[in-house]
């Protein structure tokens, strides 16, 4: 039988197509995950595509990156030297965050404040010798817990601060974190990506499946597995909750997310706040102020920027709220009251 080399070219051709495409879907399937300890906690970083192992190398580099500059806990961050030093002409980054933290300061009535530092240092946040601060000196403290007096020039990036005022974006920085590393996921066209920085969550698209992620959010205590699940695509899942640093001293615990108006661990009924929405900064730093703000105040802020985001309360009484954006994402095995505008 004669072979013609037309017809042996046209099966290579064929072949070498099928193996090219094979390829290409194996590709497009790919997935990279990496786990890392950064910014005093565990996180996870999971991409989809044939991008994904170099958009997660990029990502843990701006983990890194972001670990170093705003940590208070590293000797060498900015924000350490501009807490010694009192004076800085900040990065990018730092300018950005204190923009946002100072507009949150002013929009939760002073429940989200940067300049808690001090007070947070008292009780042995800020290391891990906890003790618990007399009422005089939270009262001392508290003189220099208000974040007006940070004075810093927009243009310059200048930062100053009175002498004995520190801050700390400790309860929004992991939020930034994840906003940044989700546009370095759309800078790589990655369609499909969780990123997971010690519970606080941010999707990008959907699952590599077109599915929704679901994303359960914790329980405070061993009572039940989980709260509830949220169903969604591209959205921060944040939460806050006192469980997830505090000590016990006599008996009583005191956790890490502290009531500006007193400097104390905020006791105003709620033990985990969720919010929901794209911006991931705006999500952490809402999850700590609405936690210090209690039910009642946190469902009114909710009204008033109900297109902003939606947020899952719990509270000491056991029972959980869901504002009404959630509904038909939202699922759990406990009984929950939606909130609506009215
Ligand atoms: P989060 O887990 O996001 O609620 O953040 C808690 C962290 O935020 C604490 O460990 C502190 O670093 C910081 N923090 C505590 N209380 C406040 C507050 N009232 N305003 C701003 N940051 C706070
Ligand atoms: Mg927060």
């Amino acid at each position: 039988m004669k072979i013609g080399w037309k017809k042996v070219a046209a099966s290579l051709v064929l072949v070498g197509v099928v193996a090219a495409m094979v390829c290409f879907l194996q590709e497009e399937n790919k997935s990279t995950t990496r786990s890392l300890f950064a910014m005093d906690t565990y996180m996870e970083i999971t991409a989809y595509g044939r991008n994904s192992e170099n958009a997660v190398e990029a990502a843990v580099d701006e983990i890194e990156r972001l670990d170093a500059l705003l940590s208070t806990g590293s000797a060498a961050s900015e924000i350490t030297m501009l807490n010694q030093n009192k004076t800085a002409v900040v990065s990018e980054d730092s300018a950005y965050l204190l923009r946002r933290s100072m507009e949150l300061w002013k929009s939760t009535g002073g429940a989200f404040d940067i300049t808690i530092y001090p007070v947070m240092k008292s009780w042995g946040f800020a290391g891990d010798t906890f003790r618990v601060p007399t009422d005089q000196e939270l009262k001392r403290l508290l003189d220099f817990v208000d974040s007006s007096q940070i004075a810093y020039d927009e243009e310059t990036k200048t930062v100053v601060l009175p002498e004995q005022v520190e801050i700390d974006f400790g309860g929004i920085a992991k939020g930034y974190t994840s906003a940044r590393v989700s546009q370095i996921m759309e800078e790589y066209h990655i369609k499909s990506a969780k990123l997971n920085l010690g519970g606080n969550v941010q999707t990008v698209g959907t699952k590599a499946d077109g599915s929704l992620w679901r994303i359960a959010i914790k329980s405070p205590d061993d009572t039940f597995p989980y709260l509830g699940v949220i169903s969604v695509e591209d959205k921060a899942v944040i939460t806050s909750g006192g469980y997830e640093r505090y000590f016990e001293e006599n008996g009583i615990i005191y956790h890490h997310i502290i009531d500006p108006k007193n400097g104390k661990p905020a006791q105003n009924g709620l033990v985990s706040v969720t919010i929901v929405c794209e911006d991931g900064t705006l999500a952490d730093g809402l999850s700590t102020a609405l936690y210090v703000m209690g039910k009642d105040d946190a469902i009114t802020y909710w009204k008033a920027h109900k297109n902003e985001f939606d947020a899952v309360l719990f509270d000491d009484t056991g029972m959980l709220y869901v504002t009404e954006g959630l509904e038909g994402s939202f699922m759990s095995e406990l009984e929950y009251e939606i909130v609506s505008e009215n």
